[in-house]
């Protein structure tokens, strides 16, 4: 799949592309606005080239940047992996992580805000591996299983996930490099994996507890303890 400049001026995008906004938060579609002019291109030969959209959802101006794969005499092939110049700043729940897990996991997240998608990729395995130390091999297993999840759930294509796989769970071979596309997948799965199994335990934990806390009252156990307090006041 490719992006292509063509001669008579037309700016043809193989398929649409969607991004998370920093301006309204949407996975909105980014619609183009301002392309490079194929006469310029082919006079400068650049390495990359820059691109202006709008979000399709607040209209606010967004702007990529792609890499110059080809040029001919009628059309000029740009890759389709967008490289946002500004990037929406990822928000998680931190105070529910394990204090370790947390400082990585921040580092993690600001390293995909930055655009440093390596750096994200490694410091993502840097968080798992903080999350299972000490847990026996059942806690890789749990959070693998996770990640299973959010490939069946998100529709994941095979190649994807076994690339991310590898990000993730491969502890004897390098991080693999990863692209943009690649990155924006492995950001929402690993944000939604972290939740499943931080956040979303914590809150029903608490949730039960609270139920159980009003169940008991209703029974009068609570209750009878504040009347023997109002009793004997
Ligand atoms: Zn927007």
């Amino acid at each position: 799949m490719a992006t292509y400049v063509k001669k008579d001026g037309s700016f043809e995008q193989a398929e649409p592309l969607s991004r998370d906004c920093p301006h309204c938060g949407a996975n909105a579609q980014l619609i183009p606005l301002a392309t490079p002019s194929f006469e310029a291109i082919q006079s400068a030969r650049p390495r990359q080239v820059g691109i202006a959209f709008r979000c399709a959802a607040c209209n606010e101006p967004r702007f990529g940047r792609a890499t110059v794969r080809s040029i001919d005499t009628v059309r000029i092939e740009l890759s389709s992996n967008i490289t946002e110049i500004e990037r929406p700043v990822q928000r998680f729940p931190y105070s529910y992580l394990p204090g370790a897990v947390e400082t990585l996991f921040r580092e993690a997240l600001q390293c995909h805000s930055a655009g440093c998608v390596n750096a994200f990729a490694s410091m993502c395995r840097r968080t798992l591996q903080a999350a299972v130390t000490g847990l026996g091999s059942n806690a890789r297993l749990k959070w693998f299983e996770l990640f299973k999840d959010v490939v069946k759930i998100a529709e994941i294509d095979e190649d994807t996930a076994q690339a991310l796989e590898t990000v993730l769970f491969t502890t004897d071979a390098p991080v693999p490099e990863i692209d943009a596309n690649q990155a924006a997948i492995l950001v929402e799965a690993i944000k939604d994996m972290a939740y499943q199994h931080y956040v979303r335990t914590a809150k029903l934990r608490a949730a039960m507890k609270m139920r159980r806390f009003f169940a008991d009252e209703d029974d009068g156990k609570i209750a009878s303890l504040d009347r023997h307090r109002a009793e004997n006041a």
